[in-house]
């Protein structure tokens, strides 16, 4: 048998039930905050990334996923979501002198080391806002968070950090200043802060070798350059989370993977995960519009990892309520099926999920089914509830049964099903 490639993610149907659980539980809230919905292409130009995520780090450097498709162009499966959305609203004239709020949800692919938590094929849930400048922008995407994780029952599991890496030309300074203190180390930094130095020396900070973290220690603080809007920015974002009993850490050495950040960026960690620790992770990008091509807009937004969020609940909420089958329709013979399949019509009609039994066989064989579907009722028609126009309900998980008629099914299976 031919087997998945490494690091693609089956998602079988246990696992999905929780998805689908956890995905409509985030797109609700976005919902609920007058985002919309937005879908976009897997495969891009290359170039869109190269010059969106920017060419000095780990995605473009050594994740993507590359081809060429068959007239030359060099093409990219998506590894994130952001800079296709500017792409797209650019593209569609949806920028200019407006203002948006769109979500999106759906796979990216990155060539890293697959692990728990890591994978080639994960999934994201991005939302971004555009045309908004002020920190009021920043604050509804962090309470929008708090709901998420109020939903979905996770709200003890994580934590927010918080900084601002501010401006583009505060930015320059501290580069300068962190260019100039890392020089004369430059032979112990580990070899992607060597080349960094040069491509983009910022991205050191974020660098996973213990070595050069230590190395950092001393490193001019990047808060000592950020400019006075910035910082009003940045304090004016966190009394509104004080006043909105948000609770944060505002960690100075965050600053984000991507190249396109200013002002604002925060994580959203859980400690039970290992090191996969990031669940959701965002923040201002006021440049980004204009680096591919298009006029001058603020930017904000996040994008969280299902996979992770998944694994999050599944730790959390060990047993996951809501089974696929709540109905299996038994019935006596083969001329009866189409009775049995207007049965369960009728209920499908009322939002129960309904198996009919299929390949035959004794009632005996056929509970055995419907107890090995997991569904709660078996129902069973045989031939005497065909001529009284009854049926008989079987609670599976009492064993209590009862003939009851047709009218009446409804309601009795309604009633005991609210659990
Ligand atoms: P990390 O530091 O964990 O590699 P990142 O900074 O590369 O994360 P982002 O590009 O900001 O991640 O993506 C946002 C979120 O998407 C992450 O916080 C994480 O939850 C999720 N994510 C990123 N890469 C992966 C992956 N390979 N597998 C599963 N989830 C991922
Ligand atoms: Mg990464």
């Amino acid at each position: 048998m031919v087997q998945a490639v490494r690091g693609m993610r089956d998602v079988l149907p246990q696992e999905a039930r929780r998805w689908r659980l956890v995905e409509d539980a985030v797109t609700g809230v976005l919902r609920s905050f007058a985002y919309e919905e937005m879908q976009l292409p897997l495969l891009e130009f290359t170039e869109l990334f190269s010059r969106g995520v920017g060419e000095a780090t780990d995605i473009i450097e050594k994740e993507m996923y590359t081809l060429n498709d068959r007239d030359g162009d060099s093409l990219s499966l998506r590894p994130e979501g952001t800079a296709s959305c500017v792409r797209s609203l650019q593209e569609h004239g949806l920028l200019y002198n407006q203002t948006q709020k769109v979500f999106y949800t759906g796979p990216m692919f990155r060539y890293e080391k697959p692990q728990k938590g890591r994978y080639r094929q994960f999934s994201q849930i991005g939302a971004e806002a555009f045309g908004f400048q002020g920190p009021d922008l920043d604050v509804e995407l962090l309470l929008m968070c708090a709901e998420f994780w109020r939903v979905l029952g996770l709200t003890d599991f994580v934590q927010l950090e918080l900084n601002t890496i501010g401006a583009q030309a505060s930015r320059i300074k501290y580069r300068e200043a962190l260019v100039a203190f890392l020089m004369p180390l430059r032979e112990q930094l580990d070899e992607d802060s060597q080349r960094r130095l040069t491509t983009n020396p910022m991205r050191i900070l974020d660098s996973k070798n213990e070595t050069t973290q230590a190395l950092l220690a001393d490193a001019p603080s990047l808060a000592d350059y950020v400019d006075d809007d910035s910082l009003a920015h940045f304090n004016s974002l966190c009394a509104s989370l004080d006043e909105g009993g948000l609770t944060y850490v505002v960690n100075p050495r965050l600053v984000r993977g991507l190249d396109y950040y200013t002002h604002t960026v925060f994580e959203w960690t859980t400690n039970a995960l290992g090191s996969q620790g990031t669940v959701c992770a965002g923040g201002r990008y006021d440049g980004l519009v204009e680096q591919l091509g298009g006029k001058a807009t603020p930017g904000a937004g996040f994008a969280m990892g299902v996979d992770r969020i998944v694994l999050l609940h599944e730790q959390v909420h060990q047993d996951l309520p809501n089974p696929s089958v709540d109905v299996y329709v038994c019935f006596a013979q083969e001329s009866m099926m189409r009775a049995a399949q207007l049965l369960a019509q009728n209920l499908r009609e009322d939002q129960f999920r309904v198996r009919v039994h299929m390949g035959g066989g004794n009632f005996k064989k056929q509970l055995k089914r419907a107890d090995g579907s997991g569904a709660r009722w078996a129902l069973i028609l045989g031939e005497q509830e065909l001529v009284d126009g009854t049926v008989t309900v079987k609670d599976l998980q009492t064993g209590d049964q009862e003939t009851v008629t047709n009218a009446a099914l409804r309601g009795h299976i309604s009633s005991e099903t609210t659990s």
